[in-house]
């Protein structure tokens, strides 16, 4: 299985800034790639190593939380129906909905109803990623 935790980076143009990752860096992810599509040689060179590491581990927490909040799939479709778990002063709102607001794999998998399926709704139940270990 594989662990997703903050790291720092040890070598490189950004080396002793910190980064979410698993085997990959994971929440700068996208500067990583354009970091890749360089030849070889002209790698550690690359402008995109600007964007890649952050000064904190909290840094790099907030940036993956943020990275996994936009893919947020606020209409996925369910078979069956359920309460919407949104939390509401007296409790749940419980209205009943077919649909469930997901984040990638089964990191946030919750019914919620038409007035709940936020992105605000969801980065108010959901406290992640943390560490974990597993696949996206
Ligand atoms: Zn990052
Ligand atoms: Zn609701």
């Amino acid at each position: 299985m594989q662990e997703h935790t903050v790291k720092q980076l040890a070598t490189g143009p950004r080396a002793g800034t910190w980064v979410y990752a698993g085997r990959y860096i994971e929440c700068c992810a996208d500067a990583a790639r354009r970091v890749m599509a360089q030849p070889r040689g002209r790698r550690a060179r690359s402008e995109a190593w600007r964007d890649i590491g952050h000064p904190t581990p909290v840094g790099a927490y907030a940036h993956m939380r943020e990275v996994l909040l936009d893919r947020v799939d606020l209409e996925r479709q369910v078979l069956g129906w359920s309460g919407c778990e949104a939390p509401t002063p007296s409790g749940v709102c419980a209205e009943p909905t077919d649909k469930v607001a997901a984040l990638p794999g089964l990191l946030f998998y919750r019914p919620l109803c038409g007035a709940h399926r936020s992105r605000q709704t969801v980065e108010a139940m959901w406290d992640g990623p943390g560490d974990w270990t597993g696949s996206w």
